[in-house]
């Protein structure tokens, strides 16, 4: 007998699928295609278990619908451009391309020492250039449908990083990247109009919730933030002239106290002739020009106003209010005018204290009432209108709804449609990225590069500068080139796109990655998109998530594309926890795949991976859970071996075949109903933990009935069939999980197809059902007995079997049963006097 040697099978049957391209995916449109795709990785070195978990999940979903009949693509690549490798070059001294490709080479050798089932032909690296040339073309494309424009702004800087960052890319104040602290400054730069997709992109949310995790959609929802407000027309007291102003809470309208104006805005300086204030108006705003935008509208810098002199009027209850400027109001944002209301507002709260300025109440909490003279924090949440005239009573959008009836209604103002998402900043002040296709002309100004000259290609021999400033910058051979449209000496764009461009539409690529004509070829990808199931983190919420939905949209109205959305369906997998944090070098809590592989073998790595705990839910690392899972293959293995000589020539069993042994009967009901429970635990729940727990069952009770074989009579032909059932299903149920333990049994028991072309196992209804099943018996309401019957016997034959029972005799001896009370399947109760 052999003992399970998982290094020699698993470097078998991994040279074995590659020889043969086991998993190659073509078009074929008389099948049902299936594309499974997990979010593919940063090449950073070495792959951690959090990749493991990922891709074991999305395997195992592979490997069982290939099995179950569906033309499965399950592609893998490397999101190859970005910052870490940048970094890591300028600390080791080497060239970012040279890091990248070391890692892509070290990580491919892991990924296939886990035995993945990936189409290897497909992979893709977005830093290659026949990769990056198609991001240039969709920045191209996206400028000639004016959803690319430049400007200067305020933008996110990441300090440590180098770079601007979009605003998805700020979490909690910090770079996602690197968790550095961001600070704003004012920049030119690229920028993508997602927001006119906002709207889509809410909406699309609905069509998701079927496939989509509701945590997820909520946050997109949220980070969309579609929101109704009203622009309001307030008239300059004793002036032919009125003010705009625009507000998200018209509701709180009759507790607006003042207005306060931008200094720059010109009526600051208009309002204020003629009036007392003149002149500490022309102070203030000299003073002010001299702070930056930042600190100015920064929470903590300090509130600084002037009184105009001037009043307007309240539209709603024709109350006069002081029209006052203030440094943290700026021109650039809306129109450079808010109204004021300190009760529900915390910065209008502290303007109005510091300079003893009306609070009034408005809003009030649903079991609490506010005090305008001593409330120190604003209660700016949904509430109740008070003090409203004949608003008062609605709540909310209700409430908000109804005041902007009634300005559109007395033409004081509009309803408008606001939205929480901006636009996507897209340059990067760094190298490693994809060279924005656009020069700069003294004469022509922006010009694109023509779609004929693409790739604008990254110089690879550069030297990295200091602290991470893009040698582009300075390369004159990069940087100096010709106007495509006069042809005069012009100047190349230097900043590189954001690497979420990428990731945007690589899913795309892979549907015909060697395509060197387009992005994509339509009939492939009009064949294999969406993505049936998509796997990764859930910190992609918003990011990746968002912007892929947006490129799908773009894509979508170029009439490249016909589905929806990109991904039907998405499972966000838990994290990796070990002594209760996330694995992290920093935390020193790492387990290093490769260890486990070394030790144990790929298959025990995949499967305790996912017995451990179900994808959605975070996984706790245990050691002896490790073990565990160790000890159940070579369980599985030595029970096998025990069998594999007696059952290798047996005959197969036919559809129809009736076991005569009883043990017979118990087997190929085991083995069925283990078909059923993993087939629905994979297909309906994605829970892969109770589908292994299902097989280790069927293989305890191999054992059990191991020991009954040594004492059956006859080891007939029969018994060696309906043995061999049992384990052509256990082989086949653990092959999505094991995948080259189970390559390795199939082989030896003289199969000669792989395991991925072989159909998945189909239960047989009648032989899962039990023979007899237990019935609680009640006397009076009582339970009194519990009784053995067979699973087929009708309401009459049960109560008879009841009535039948020596112990039931003996409880109903001297009374008179009147009535019997049968629940099928479960209880009977018999009434008695
Ligand atoms: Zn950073
Ligand atoms: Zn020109």
């Amino acid at each position: 007998m052999s003992k399970y040697d998982f290094k020699s099978i698993e470097a078998k049957w991994q040279k074995y699928w590659e020889a043969n391209k086991s998993f190659k995916a073509e078009r074929d449109t008389s099948k049902k295609k299936y594309y499974l795709l997990e979010m593919f990785p940063y090449p950073s070195g070495r792959i951690h278990m959090g990749h493991v978990r990922n891709y074991a999940i999305g395997d195992a979903v592979a490997r069982f619908m290939r099995m179950r009949g569906l033309n499965v693509l399950h592609p893998i690549g490397w999101d190859a451009f970005g910052l870490p490798a940048e970094n890591a070059a300028i600390q080791n001294n080497t060239h970012p391309a040279q890091w990248t490709k070391e890692n892509i080479t070290t990580m491919q050798a892991q990924l296939k020492s886990l035995g993945f089932s990936y189409d290897w032909d497909r992979e893709i690296a977005t830093c290659r250039p026949e990769y990056y040339r198609w991001n240039q073309w969709c920045f191209l494309k996206f400028l000639e449908k004016g959803l690319v424009y430049r400007k200067n702004s305020q933008v996110n800087w990441c300090e440590s990083c180098q770079t601007v960052l979009a605003n998805e890319q700020v979490i909690d104040e910090c770079c996602w990247r690197c968790d550095g602290e961001v600070t704003q400054r004012f920049q030119e730069g690229w920028f993508l109009k997602i927001t006119d997709y906002a709207d889509r992109l809410l909406e699309g949310c609905k069509g998701l919730t079927k496939g989509w995790p509701e945590q997820v959609l909520t946050m997109q929802s949220n980070w969309i933030g579609k929101s109704y407000g009203a622009e309001v027309d307030f008239q300059v007291k004793g002036k032919d002239e009125s003010i705009r102003v625009f507000t998200t809470r018209p509701d709180t309208l009759y507790g607006a106290t003042f207005m306060v104006l931008a200094p720059e805005h010109p009526l600051t300086f208009v309002l204020s002739r003629g009036t007392e204030q003149a002149e500490l108006v022309d102070d203030f705003i000299k003073n002010v020009k001299r702070e930056d935008k930042i600190s100015r509208t920064s929470e903590k810098g300090e509130k600084e106003g002037v009184f105009t002199g001037a009043y307007v009027v309240n539209p709603l209850n024709g109350e006069d209010i002081p029209v006052w400027s203030a440094n943290f109001v700026l021109m650039d944002y809306g129109t450079g005018a808010i109204m004021s209301v300190p009760a529900h507002d915390q910065r209008d709260l502290d303007f109005a204290r510091k300079y003893g300025l009306t609070v009034r109440v408005v809003i009030e909490p649903p079991e609490d009432s506010l005090d305008a003279l001593t409330m120190t924090e604003a209660f700016s949440v949904d509430g109740t209108m008070v003090c409203s005239d004949s608003f008062d009573g609605l709540f909310g959008s209700e409430a908000r709804r109804k005041v902007c009836d009634y300005l559109e209604e007395k033409k004081l103002g509009k309803s408008t449609v606001n939205y929480r998402l901006r636009d996507w900043g897209v340059s990067r002040q760094r190298y490693w990225g994809t060279p924005i296709p656009i020069v700069h002309c003294d004469d022509c100004g922006l010009i694109p590069v023509p779609e004929n000259q693409l790739p604008v290609k990254l110089p690879l021999d550069v030297e990295l500068g200091d602290r991470g400033r893009s040698p582009l910058t300075t390369l004159a051979e990069f940087i100096e080139t010709e106007c495509p449209k006069c042809n005069k000496p012009a100047r190349r764009e230097t900043d590189t796109l954001d690497t979420f461009v990428c990731s945007s539409w690589y899913f795309y690529r892979y549907t015909s990655p060697h395509n060197n004509r387009a992005a994509f070829d339509k009939y492939d990808a009009d064949y294999w998109m969406p993505v049936d199931q998509y796997i990764g983190g859930i910190e992609h919420a918003i990011l990746h998530l968002l912007y892929s939905r947006f490129f799908h949209l773009v894509f979508e109205d170029m009439g490249l594309v016909k589905s929806d959305e990109p991904f039907s369906n998405l499972l966000t997998q838990g994290m990796v926890i070990k002594d209760g944090a996330k694995m992290s070098k920093s935390k020193g809590n790492v387990v290093d795949p490769e260890e486990i592989i070394e030790t144990h073998g790929a298959d025990t790595a995949r499967l305790f991976i996912l017995f451990a705990a179900p994808p959605i839910k975070d996984l706790e690392w245990s050691s002896q859970g490790v073990e565990g899972c160790s000890r159940f293959l070579k369980r599985v293995w030595r029970i096998f071996e025990d069998f594999v000589e007696e059952i290798k020539t047996a005959k197969s069993v036919s559809e129809d075949y009736e076991a005569g042994a009883k043990e017979l009967r118990e087997l190929r009901r085991m083995a069925h109903v283990t078909i059923r429970r993993v087939t629905e635990d994979i297909q309906i729940r994605m829970q892969f933990n109770t589908a292994i727990a299902a097989i280790m069952e069927l293989v305890n009770h191999l054992y059990s009935f191991r020991d009954e074989w040594t004492s059956l009579k006859e080891k007939s032909d029969e018994a060696r069939a309906v043995l061999r059932e049992a384990f052509d299903i256990l082989i086949l149920l653990l092959s999505p999980f094991a995948p080259h333990i189970a390559e390795e049994m199939w082989s030896r028991l003289g199969y000669k197809m792989s395991l991925g072309f072989v159909s998945w196992p189909v239960f047989n209804e009648v032989l899962t059902q039990t023979e007899e099943m237990l019935i609680v018996v009640q006397v009076n309401g009582k339970v009194r007995h519990r009784i053995m019957v067979p699973t087929s016997a009708d309401e009459e034959a049960v109560k008879a079997r009841v009535l039948d029972d020596p112990k039931i005799r003996e409880q109903t001896k001297d009374k008179e049963v009147r009535k019997i009370i049968v629940v099928p399947g479960k209880l009977v109760n018999i009434v008695a006097k």
